[in-house]
């Protein structure tokens, strides 16, 4: 079974029970509405050694920070602010000393940079290797929240940065080159918490996630979740400096913004952002009927084997 089969399988086995007022399973972050017309969400997100990190490669201080920006990305994918987080680590007994302080000063200057409380969580030991497990609360008004159901035909589709600097940074890491600048994107992810309560709040964004297995495999999500194809121009993918297109749409974990425009706004949406971040946001292509895929190179489609990082 595929990781997303096995995420089917729960939702459906899970269907007969009342979702007390939940919206559950399928975007970034399930959405709680409350009577004031605003909105909590909820997103969980686990990093084991070996799988999303290496313990000789990555430190303390960086794991700290990066377990909690994975959990913001989620937050500000849908449009929202972060406001907590329950933070669980199983620690093994071989710790280098000063392991578990260091780690919790990263995941404190992530908490401190966006005002984000930290109000419990659960500390055990582990028999072999680290697990952190974060789970992150964010609020907002209902209006504002932003699914990966609301792509519409014609939609603008933008990506709010540069991609594959994080995969090629994991390639050099996995080769032993730790001090690349590509290497160090990776181990230093930056949540665009302040850009997705931005977009969240401009009535023209339509869908939005965020990018954390790569836009080929990310993508399908909203295809699938909006009942939409799309038609992506490879040519205007932004590719990160020392990337190249294959890793900027298939090596995951740069975190930046997936969305779709009006078409009529994504203009006046382009230069609004541009005045208020001092940072582009790029257009990639185009959001069609039906479900199909498509990618092409200066108009013309292109055939490829193109999937995503998934676990399983
Ligand atoms: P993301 O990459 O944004 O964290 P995923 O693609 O990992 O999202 O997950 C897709 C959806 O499946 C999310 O809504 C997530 O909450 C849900 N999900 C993933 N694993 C489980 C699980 N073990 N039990 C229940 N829901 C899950
Ligand atoms: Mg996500």
């Amino acid at each position: 079974m595929t990781e997303f089969g096995f995420i089917d399988y729960i939702a459906n086995l899970f269907a007969h029970i009342p979702t007390n007022d939940f919206e559950g399973i399928g975007d970034d972050c399930a959405i709680l509405p409350l009577e004031n017309g605003e909105s909590l969400v909820f997103t969980a997100d686990l990093l084991t050694e070996q799988v999303h990190f290496l313990r000789h490669a990555t430190s303390a201080y960086e794991i700290g920070r990066k377990s909690l920006a994975v959990n913001l990305s989620d937050v500000a994918a849908m449009g929202v602010r972060p406001i907590a987080t329950l933070l669980s680590i199983a620690l093994p007994s071989d710790l280098p000393k000063g392991w578990a302080k260091e780690f919790m000063e990263g995941y404190h200057s992530l908490s401190d940079e966006f005002s984000v409380a930290l109000i419990g969580g659960d500390t055990t030991r582990s028999d072999s290797g680290i697990t952190i497990n974060v789970t992150a609360i964010g609020r907002g008004s209902s209006a504002n929240i932003k699914r990966r159901s609301d792509a519409q035909s014609g939609d603008v589709i933008f990506v709010t940065g540069e991609l594959g600097a994080s995969g090629s940074g994991l390639q050099d890491l996995l080769a032993r080159k730790f001090d690349t600048p590509q290497a160090v994107a990776h181990r230093n992810p930056q949540p665009q918490v302040t850009e997705g309560i931005w977009l969240g709040a401009h009535r023209e964004v339509h869908a939005m996630m965020d990018l954390s297995d790569g836009l080929a495999s990310d993508l399908r999500h909203i295809l699938r979740r909006s009942k939409v194809g799309a038609e992506i121009n490879t040519e205007l993918i932004p590719i990160a400096e020392g990337s190249d297109l294959q890793t900027a749409l298939c090596g995951g974990e740069d975190y930046k913004l997936l969305f779709t425009v009006d078409p009529f706004t994504a203009d006046p949406l382009i230069r609004n952002f541009h005045s208020h971040f001092g940072t582009p946001i790029y257009p990639i292509g185009r959001i069609t009927e039906g479900n199909k895929l498509q990618w092409l190179r200066n108009g013309s489609p292109i055939e490829t084997d193109w999937q995503g990082f998934t676990h399983f």
